[in-house]
C-alpha cells in the first residue's frame, strides 16, 4: 500500500507491533532528512555530506544512509573499513569516506570496495600510493591534518615533511583537505580560531584541494568554517549543536517500553536493587521491559522520567539489565496497565540531550547505546515507507 508521503503522521501509532515485543524504537527517516536539508541550507555554497558512522549513531546505517541519498547527500563518512565495506552494498554510487583510513594490509580491500581513505599519517600516504603505482591509476583520498585535537591526522612535522617533498603525494588524487574542531559547542571556545588559522595554514602548505572542517557544531560557527563540505552527524540526529542555545533541529527517535506488571506498595516499601528508592507514600509502580543491557544508562536510576499520556513518571530505583521501575502515582488509578507503552526517549518523554544531561553523559552516548533489543521502525524516508525490521 502507498501512504501519500504528507499524510504520514510524523511518528505513527505502533499498534502494528508484534505481542511480544518488549520495546520499540522508532526513527524518523523525514525528520532526519528536513535536519539534513537544514544543515545544508546553513553552510551557503558548500556540500553537506552524513556521517553515518557506528551504525548511524545507533539509528540504522543502511535505512538512514539510502533515506539521506534520496534526498539528494551525495558524501559518506563512516569511522571503519568495515562500516564502508557494508555500507558499499546498499550505495553502490555514492562517496564513501573512512575516517580511519586504510589499516595497514587493508589497502586492496579498501580500493576494491571503491571507498576513500582519510589519510591520517605518511605511513598511510605512502601505502596509499604505493598500492595507486601497483595498479597504474591513481587513487582518491582524503589528507587529514591535526590541527587540535591531537587524535587523528598528520601532526605539524608530517605535515612540514609533506609540504617539502609534495611528491609522497603522487598517484593521489586529493579529494579534500580535513581536519576536525574539538570544542565547536562551545562557540565561546577560543579553540575554535585557533583551529581554524592552523587549517588555513595547513592548506596553504599542501596542493590545492576542496576542504572540509565543520562537523554539526562547527556549522553554526558561521561562514568562515565551512569550506567545500560539511560533515555532521549529531544534528542529522537531532541532537542539538550549540550548548545554551535552542535546538533548531527536529527529534528523530521516540523510544517506547511496555509495562510488564504494576502493583500498588504502602509507605516504607523498598523498589529495586539495593532498595534505592523507598517510597515515601503509598505508590503504584509500573515495571516496564528496558533496562540497561537495552542502553538505558543504569546511571539514570532514581533520575530519567518516562511519561504516558503526556504525564512525567519519575524512574525510581536502580535500572535493572532488562528492567525500570516507574511511579505511576500521578496517573490516575487504573490508568496504566500491563501491555501499555510509555516513552522513555522522545515523544512525550524527555530528549536525548536532556536525559544525556541527567546521566552526566552527552546525546552521542546515548543514541550510540541504543539497544540491540528493540524493535525498530523506520519510518518516512519515501512515500510509501512504513517498514518494521
Ligand atoms: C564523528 C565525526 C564527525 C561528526 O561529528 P558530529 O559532532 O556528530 O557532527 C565529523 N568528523 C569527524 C572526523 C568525526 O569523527
Amino acid at each position: 500500500m502507498t501512504v501519500p508521503f504528507n499524510t504520514l503522521p510524523p511518528l505513527p501509532g505502533i499498534d502494528d507491533v508484534p505481542p511480544h515485543v518488549g520495546a520499540v524504537l522508532t526513527v524518523d527517516l523525514d525528520a532526519i532528512c528536513d535536519n539534513y536539508r537544514l544543515l545544508l541550507g546553513q553552510g551557503g555554497a558548500a556540500a553537506c555530506a552524513a556521517v553515518v558512522k557506528a551504525d548511524a549513531y545507533g539509528l540504522g546505517a543502511e535505512r538512514v544512509a539510502q533515506a539521506l541519498a534520496a534526498a539528494g547527500c551525495r558524501h559518506f563518512f563512516v569511522a571503519h573499513i568495515e562500516e564502508g565495506i557494508a555500507l558499499r552494498r546498499h550505495l553502490p554510487a555514492h562517496d564513501i569516506f573512512v575516517l580511519h583510513g586504510a589499516p595497514a594490509g587493508a589497502e586492496q580491500a579498501m580500493a576494491a570496495h571503491r571507498l576513500t581513505p582519510v589519510l591520517n599519517s605518511l605511513e598511510q600516504i605512502s601505502a596509499w600510493t604505493a598500492l595507486a603505482r601497483l595498479s597504474g591509476a591513481a587513487l582518491p583520498a582524503v589528507i587529514q591534518v591535526d590541527t587540535g585535537m591531537s587524535r587523528l591526522g598528520l601532526a605539524p612535522e608530517e605535515l612540514a615533511i609533506l609540504a617539502h617533498d609534495p611528491h609522497r603525494l603522487d598517484g593521489i588524487e586529493l579529494r579534500y583537505v580535513m581536519s576536525h574542531l574539538a570544542c565547536a559547542e562551545d562557540q565561546a571556545n577560543p579553540a575554535n580560531a585557533r583551529q581554524l588559522e592552523l587549517f588555513r595554514a595547513a592548506r596553504r602548505m599542501l596542493p590545492p584541494a576542496p576542504a572540509s572542517f565543520a562537523n554539526s557544531s562547527g556549522i553554526f560557527l558561521g561562514a568562515d568554517y565551512h569550506f567545500d563540505l560539511l560533515r555532521p552527524g549529531a544534528a542529522l540526529y537531532g541532537i542539538a549543536p550549540v550548548v545554551g542555545a535552542p535546538n533548531p533541529l527536529r527529534p528523530v527517535l521516540r523510544l517506547q517500553g511496555k509495562v510488564l506488571q504494576t502493583r500498588t506498595i504502602p509507605p516504607g516499601t523498598p523498589v529495586g536493587y539495593s532498595g534505592r528508592f523507598v517510597a515515601s507514600s503509598a505508590c503504584r509502580i509500573a515495571t516496564v521491559s528496558v533496562g540497561y543491557a537495552d542502553g538505558f544508562l543504569r546511571s539514570l536510576g532514581n533520575k530519567a522520567l518516562a511519561a504516558f499520556d503526556g504525564v512525567a513518571l519519575p524512574v525510581v530505583g536502580a535500572v535493572s539489565m532488562d528492567t525500570i521501575t516507574i511511579d505511576a502515582s500521578a496517573l490516575p488509578e487504573g490508568r496504566l496497565t500491563a501491555g501499555a507503552w510509555v516513552d522513555l526517549i522522545g515523544g512525550s518523554a524527555e530528549s536525548p540531550d536532556a536525559i544525556a544531561a541527567r546521566a552526566g553523559s552527552i546525546a552521542y552516548e546515548i543514541l550510540t547505546s541504543l539497544g540491540a533489543r528493540y524493535h525498530r521502525r523506520h519510518v518516512g524516508g519515501r512515500s510509501d515507507a512504513v517498514s518494521t525490521l
